[in-house]
């Protein structure tokens, strides 16, 4: 992952030194807008046009210049909060009246990503700088899931259901916008992931943890990293539904999706797998290592994968009608990035319309989001209940047992873990699926220990 992060930022900065095409005039930077991260804060500037710049750090004190070719700062430096532990102050210094020149004062080293994002949407040409914290590679997986439930010791760990909430969007991704009030979807799907997960977590054999905590930027090849790194047995994903003209204010009510391998079940689902699959576009993504192993994996199970997200989409359905109408009454099908590579049952849930008024109102109301969170937990305890985890987790370790292997290798194989080691890393070195080994050797989690000896099925 490290090697894959440097050699990325090589080449974005590469990118960033190739003059724009059919740049004449100059450049304004109309805005500057910030979002912090748990491992990172994002600086986005919007841009009147394509542009060129370069990036490099200083220290003594720590701080991050950018030289934006042919720029100049329009208006006035926005206010931003400080209280961070990154960034101390941006400020613009003159370095000739042609160029512009930002600088970023820093509270401590970091590692920056600067990438430049086409118009999109609502937005305009953009160039975005996410400075990382050091040492801090990835806080959000690295961070062990709250082991509460486990260390009790009460409950079986083989019981212990690990969801994912992922509530979808965030900053600069505002999502769906109302338009009565101008709800924007990313607020109100993480108001409704936070009771989900304050919830299943008052349940006894069911733990949740949150994709994204706050309002920052999260691709959704991200978010499916997270989930696998913090060992999620189910993923569900939160949006809120919007249709524009006319139809948006009278349409209603929550519809499930998954994932659809060949084409979608219908030109709705198709069009919505297509508007939530835009948020890379807003925010920014880059395919890593990490999500070429996805891949690899995913392929074993992804039937099975499948069949058993409509199985819970179904459960999810038949919990939701309590909470209000329901504006599909099967689970619909089409190519969600988001569900594509957690390689365990995942659904998208669109709670409400917020392009409806009367919904957008329901949507930011506290009854309502709770009244809609109980209800998915409901149906994750009906598809619990069901006993459909542990026949898919069955299911992938047979079908992970390739008969290949088996007739050249009789022997059972096992691998001591070292430093460095990751479970998708080991996965991928014997070709095994990441839910076979967790299954082989009762792991609640992809924690590894260094020097356990692990089985390799
Ligand atoms: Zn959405």
């Amino acid at each position: 992952m490290i090697v894959a992060r440097s050699s990325l930022r090589i080449v974005l900065l590469l990118i960033g030194l190739i003059p724009a095409m059919g740049q004449a005039s100059s450049v304004s930077v109309k805005n500057l807008r910030m979002w912090q991260a748990p491992d990172h804060t994002r600086l986005v500037f919007d841009l009147s046009g394509p542009l060129e710049h370069r990036l490099f750090s200083l220290s003594n004190p720590e701080r991050i210049v950018i030289d934006m070719k042919k720029a100049r700062w329009d208006g006035v430096l926005p206010v931003l909060d400080y209280s961070g532990p990154l960034l101390a102050r941006v400020r613009t210094g003159g370095q000739d009246k042609d160029n512009l020149r930002v600088v970023l004062d820093l509270k401590q080293s970091t590692r920056p990503r600067t990438f430049v994002l086409a118009p999109y949407g609502q937005y305009g040409h953009r160039l975005v700088i996410d400075l990382y914290f050091k040492k801090a590679e990835d806080a959000a997986s690295r961070k062990p899931a709250k082991t509460g439930v486990i260390s009790k010791g009460s409950v079986d760990k083989k019981k212990i259901i690990v969801i994912a909430v992922d509530a979808g969007h965030g900053g600069d991704d505002p999502g769906a916008i109302g338009r009565r009030y101008r709800t924007r979807e990313k607020h109100v799907v993480l108001a409704i992931a936070r009771e989900v997960t304050r919830r299943i977590n008052r349940e006894a054999g069911m733990r949740a943890f949150l994709t994204r905590k706050g309002d920052y930027f999260i691709s959704l090849r991200r978010r499916t990293r997270i989930a696998r790194s913090r060992g999620a047995d189910i993923f569900i994903s939160i949006h809120a539904d919007y249709i524009p003209g006319r139809r948006g204010r009278r349409v209603r009510g929550s519809s499930v999706y998954a994932l659809s391998q060949r084409g979608a079940t219908s030109e709705t689902a198709r069009l919505l797998a297509n508007k939530e699959n835009a948020s890379d576009l807003i925010g920014g993504s880059f395919a890593d290592k990490d999500d070429i192993l996805a891949k690899v994996l995913i392929d074993l199970s992804q039937t099975a994968t499948i069949a058993a997200s409509i199985r819970m989409g179904k459960d999810m359905l038949g919990t939701l009608r309590s909470a209000g109408p329901l504006h599909k009454y099967s689970v619909a099908q089409a190519g969600f990035t988001v569900l594509k590579s957690p390689a365990v049952p995942s659904i998208l849930i669109e709670t409400a319309f917020i392009s409806n008024p009367g919904e957008e109102r329901k949507l930011r109301s506290r009854s309502f989001q709770r009244k809609i969170a109980a209800s998915i937990v409901n149906g994750l305890r009906r598809y619990i209940a069901r006993g459909s985890i542990q026949k898919y987790r069955r299911h992938v370790v047979a079908k992970s047992r390739s008969p290949i292997v088996a007739t050249r290798d009789h022997q059972p194989r096992y691998h001591m873990i070292k430093r460095g080691d990751t479970l998708s890393g080991i996965a991928l070195r014997y070709k095994v699926n990441i839910d076979a080994i967790r299954f082989a050797n009762n792991m609640p989690n992809s924690k590894l220990i260094i020097g356990r000896r692990l089985q390799i099925p």
